[in-house]
């Protein structure tokens, strides 16, 4: 007979565009991880690179936050998630590229609906320090050339770097305004 019942793994779901991934979302995922034992990251909007909102490839970002979440005492999986442009079924296409989730945590009022009519237990994440941790924050320091790597964990600006994110971000903005 066995003595020890086995308890089955807690995984949270948290999706982002991480355009690029920030302090601010670092922040709501070390505090994730001290709640669950496993983290599906969702790298939404997988199929937009090059552009002005959208610099990163899904790839750079699988990397980004990859190299991020080793710092963090997790088991975690990195899934690039295209648009799908149907939000009634959004979460269904979710489910179909993740391992299976028991709770969602998000601040996104849209997610946070579309999950709880799917019947998937959803939480808010708070929003840390927002003024200064924001994607379009970050991207227009990049443009003009501000200093932008203290924003982002040290692998985030290590990533950047080895793609020459920063001429290409400079670059798809000028295209757009010349
Ligand atoms: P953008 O300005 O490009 O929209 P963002 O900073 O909002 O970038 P997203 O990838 O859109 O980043 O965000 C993913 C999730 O992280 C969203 O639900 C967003 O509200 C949340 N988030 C963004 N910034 C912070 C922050 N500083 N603290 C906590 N959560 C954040
Ligand atoms: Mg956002």
């Amino acid at each position: 007979m066995r003595q020890r019942k086995e308890r089955r793994i807690s995984r949270a779901f948290y999706i982002g565009r991480f355009q690029p991934y920030h302090i601010g979302h670092h922040t709501v995922l070390s505090s994730i991880a001290d709640q669950v034992d496993e983290i599906v990251v969702g790298i939404g909007s997988a199929q937009r690179s090059h552009e002005i909102e959208n610099p990163f490839t899904a790839g750079e970002r699988v990397v980004m936050i990859s190299r991020s979440l080793k710092d963090l005492d997790i088991d975690y999986y990195v899934i690039p998630i295209e648009d799908i442009q149907r939000n009634a079924v959004w979460v269904s296409h979710v489910k179909s590229m993740t391992p299976h989730f028991d709770l969602a945590y998000t601040n996104n009022p849209l997610v946070f609906r579309l999950f709880e009519e799917a019947g998937i237990r959803v939480q808010r994440s708070p929003m840390y320090q927002r003024e200064t941790y924001s994607g379009t924050a970050i991207r227009e320091r990049m443009i003009a050339g501000v200093g932008w790597d203290h924003l982002v964990p040290v692998a985030v600006a290590r990533t950047i770097e080895e793609v020459g994110g920063i001429e290409r971000l400079q670059e798809v903005a000028r295209d757009d305004v010349e």
